[in-house]
């Protein structure tokens, strides 16, 4: 289905490889590169003046920033509410490590109870606007319950591919919301290989991290939010629970659009991008070590913080 602009605020232009740059349709779904099965990225119009009165001051959601959303059409919004999370400072905390300042953005506080909420709202909202019948998704427990919620929402099929020692309340939340929920022996590396074998005849958008453009977009809403809670100044180091990285990537392609746009004063530096992994399952600390050459073979095992068991974050290093 081939869709064109109409009354959206967007300023979408185009996609692009992000390994080559080949340029992509931003109206028509897409998913990985056909040049070279690598992740899309979204590109704006950032040269034509938009100040930062674009920012729907009324929206308290991630929606606010829709000028820099890929959405054409507003009436295929699927939210819950999700984005504009507090930050809170942690005074006790930055003591004990002898910060200056340290706060926590209280992503726990989004629909679903984690930042996922972000990047499904907006390719569950994509998915519905191709009129896709449903979306399947392979995941660490976070993921899937928020697909299974937005698709609800939007009254798209839903289905959930989860490692079988994934904790129980994730299984439920995903069964609740009405999703076809699949168990699989192992990590969230062998419910990818399952997605893709379900979904071999590609009816649904399979929503796995990068590929498709989409959820990246919604997850640097964060990056927005924090220029925007700092007053348009940055912190000086930003720490992130890594797992497939879409969120770190997001953050860092906020700041890059916001400084395209005259958003932060040209003096500015950007923070310090701390990616934090667990020690039962850090590939990508491995590969940027210099350990590994890559992420492909990286053998990890389960670990409590769940949503960063991922390890073989995918896309070309
Ligand atoms: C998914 C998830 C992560 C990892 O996010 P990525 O952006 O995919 O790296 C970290 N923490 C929690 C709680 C998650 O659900």
């Amino acid at each position: 289905m081939k869709l064109v602009a109409s009354e959206s605020l967007s300023r979408i232009d185009a996609l692009h490889c992000s390994a080559c740059g080949t340029k992509y349709s931003a109206f028509d779904l897409q998913r990985v590169s056909a040049c070279c099965s690598q992740p899309l990225e979204a590109d704006y119009d950032l040269h034509e003046p938009l100040s930062r009165d674009v920012i729907d001051q009324a929206d308290t959601s991630m929606w606010r920033y829709g000028a820099l959303l890929p959405l054409l059409h507003n009436e295929n919004k699927v939210t819950l509410g999700e984005g504009m999370t507090p930050m809170l400072n942690l005074p006790r905390l930055a003591a004990r490590y002898e910060l200056s300042s340290l706060l926590l953005k209280d992503e726990g506080q989004n629909p679903t109870g984690s930042f996922k909420a972000r990047g499904l709202s907006m390719a569950v909202s994509k998915a519905k606007e191709f009129g896709v019948e449903g979306c399947i998704i392979p995941t660490a427990g976070n993921a899937g319950v928020a697909m299974a919620a937005y698709c609800a929402r939007a009254g798209l099929r839903a289905v959930v591919v989860m490692p079988r020692h994934t904790p129980k309340a994730f299984k439920e939340e995903c069964y609740w919301y009405g999703a076809e929920v699949e168990l699989v022996d192992g990590l969230i590396s062998d419910c990818g290989a399952r997605v893709r074998q379900r979904n071999a005849d590609g009816a649904l958008l399979d929503i796995s991290t990068l590929k498709e453009p989409y959820r990246l977009e919604g997850k640097k809403t964060m990056g927005y939010e924090i220029a925007e809670q700092f007053n348009w100044q940055l912190p000086d180091v930003l720490l992130y629970p890594a797992g497939g990285g879409t969120g770190l990537i997001g953050i860092w392609k906020a700041f890059q659009e916001m400084k395209a746009l005259g958003w932060l004063a040209p003096e500015t530096r950007l923070p310090r991008m701390v990616a934090v992994q667990a020690q039962n399952c850090c590939p990508l600390l491995e590969t940027y070590a210099g350990r590994q050459p890559n992420c492909h073979s990286y053998q990890g095992s389960a670990t409590l913080a769940n949503g960063l068991a991922v390890p073989h974050p995918w896309a070309k290093p």
